[in-house]
């Protein structure tokens, strides 16, 4: 449903979108026969902005689709109800370092032949109309594999189903190839998320209103009895599934127990994400290598903690100029700096740290600040009163205590580069076992900022290879009551490292840090997409047994 192609095209709304770039960045660069098909929306997500009283407002995004995108001539249709539907392309292409080129086919709908309302079928991203979505996941599904087809790609190997958002396509290649065994030869699946509610189902009422009679006549068997739930129907399509993470592995095996599910951690496009500083360091001390050789970051406890340091203030102030240009808060670079930004939703728990505001303050006054970023989903009351309720204690906590809170409007790409690079600590704190992978941690980690963050998703896997890479907050996967511990124990947790070891260490260790740092960037060996996409490679598409990167250098 989602590929974040470039910061400012609006095809995006977070983690989802991000790794689908991230992974054809990846797969570009190591020279991957692939396409990726996705759709676009004349509105984008949203724009948020942060009125006067700390709420956040949503805009439609004005922008042009001939700007970013060449356009495709090829149409395809769709039988929707009692109708047809034509459904368009663009084209947007990414070249990897040596040249090789993926192109990306993004489908939409507001074409002149098309009715009104259906023009305003590929309106926007993740609106909360079951009929917009299930209509947007069957162009997707549907209409993505036809227009392979007409664009003249008959010879894919392997769909790879990123979400169930595309699992339709089970049904379209069930028309095509009339057996389920053909249908899972060509299909691979990748599940998301190990919250039950992310994982879509459709009143099968709905499902038959849009299908008619054109449903297979066994799709319940494929897709559940009582709801068409679009991860079963992809799980049934699939000769190969993974979740992102091992704890998501064992997670998902749980949740799916008569489906053999593997897991594959998830990763960040290295040069992507790495700040121009890093950057320029990494190539000097590094080699050149390392843009397509991992392992070259193995190397990174040998870099120059000096020239680590050096670098990362540079980043530090490009997002402390950003931030006082945007912010009435304005925040002083010689402070300790905390981010905290992602997708404001409940289980990832913004608003832990202010639990106890006083004792935060006292513990925090003159020696640390915090940058929060995020949007909150347009119907998502709850998660809009978090944003609101950060900007008051921001204003609280600087009148009572000169305590520097701010919090950045519109997180997207851009901004989520400038914050990984440039704070000083990423915190993260999520309910225990709601995150997938999560891949902003690995990004802060990879330009050498330390992790503070419950051990969830991906983390529980980055502070066991490098302990020295962060902190955790509360307990960790091997307390079998982890999961059920009040908020309390993390609270205080995050409050005694954050005093006790954190801003000491920051403060008067500068050395100590600087070593920590380095362990930080020694992650990015693992964590990363070069690394991510060869084991799809090698497990999911059976392309090679090499690794990728040895044929480029
Ligand atoms: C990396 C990124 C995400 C995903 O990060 P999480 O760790 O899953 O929260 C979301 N939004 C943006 C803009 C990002 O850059």
């Amino acid at each position: 449903m989602e590929i974040a192609l470039e910061g400012d095209v609006p095809t995006y709304s977070g983690g989802l979108g991000i790794l689908a770039g991230d992974t054809i960045r990846s797969a570009a660069d190591l020279q991957l026969p692939m396409v990726g098909v996705t759709l676009t929306y004349n509105a984008g997500y949203f724009y948020q902005m942060i009125a006067p009283d700390g709420r956040q407002v949503e805009r439609d995004i004005r922008w042009d689709f001939s700007v970013d995108f060449g356009k495709v001539e090829a149409k395809v249709k769709l039988e929707l109800q009692d109708k047809s539907l034509t459904v368009g392309a663009w084209q947007y292409t990414v070249v990897g370092r040596s040249g090789h080129v993926i192109p990306v086919y993004l489908l939409d709908t507001d074409l002149p032949e098309n009715e009104p309302w259906q023009r305003n079928l590929t309106r926007v991203l993740y609106d909360a109309s079951p009929f917009q979505r299930i209509v947007q996941e069957m162009i997707l599904g549907i209409c993505g594999v036809r227009m392979l087809r007409k664009l003249g790609y008959n010879d894919i190997t392997t769909f790879h189903m990123n979400e169930g958002h595309a699992a339709f396509m089970v049904f379209e290649l069930l028309d095509q190839f009339k057996s389920i065994d053909e249908v899972k030869r060509h299909c691979v699946f990748t599940t998301h998320t190990p919250v039950r509610a992310g994982h879509d189902q459709f009143d099968y009422g709905l499902v038959q209103d849009v299908f008619r009679d054109r449903l297979p006549q066994n799709a319940k068997e494929l897709a559940g009895q009582d709801m068409c739930n679009m991860t079963i129907l992809a799980l049934n399509g699939s000769r190969y599934c993974n979740a992102v993470a091992m704890k998501h592995g064992e997670i998902s095996r749980r949740m799916f127990p008569d489906y053999t599910i593997d897991h594959i951690t998830n990763g960040i496009h290295m040069s992507y994400w790495l700040s121009p500083y890093m950057h320029a360091l990494f190539d000097s001390e590094l080699g050149a290598a390392w843009h397509h050789d991992y392992h070259s970051l193995e190397g990174a406890l040998q870099l120059s903690g000096m020239e680590v340091w050096r670098a990362h203030q540079k980043s530090k102030l490009d997002l402390l100029d950003y931030e006082k240009s945007h912010s009435w808060v304005l925040l002083d670079e010689k402070l300790l700096t905390i981010g905290f930004a992602r997708r404001v939703t409940e289980y990832k728990r913004p608003l832990l740290i202010f639990s106890d505001l006083e004792r935060f303050a006292k513990i925090v006054a003159g020696k640390a600040q915090f940058i929060f970023a995020g949007k909150s989903h347009p119907a998502d009351n709850q998660a809009k009163s978090f944003i609101k309720n950060i900007n008051d204690f921001s204003d609280y906590l600087w009148n009572s205590y000169k305590v520097r809170v701010v919090f950045l409007g519109n997180y997207d790409m851009d901004l989520a580069r400038l914050l990984v690079s440039g704070v000083d600590v990423w915190l993260n704190n999520p309910r225990r076992y709601r995150e997938a992978s999560g891949t902003s941690g690995m990004k802060a980690a990879l330009n050498g900022v330390l992790n503070f963050s419950v051990l969830d998703g991906w983390w529980i896997e980055g502070a066991v290879r490098d302990p020295l890479a962060g902190w955790a907050i509360g307990p960790g996967p091997e307390d079998p009551d982890a999961e059920k511990k009040d908020d309390s124990v993390d609270v205080e947790d995050l409050y005694t490292k954050l005093q006790d070891e954190i801003i000491p260490i920051y403060r008067k260790n500068p050395d100590d840090w600087r070593n920590r740092m380095k362990h930080a960037i020694y992650l990015a060996s693992f964590f990363n997409t070069h690394r991510m996409v060869e084991e799809y490679a090698a497990k999911a598409y059976r392309l090679e047994k090499q690794p990728l990167w040895k044929s480029l250098i």
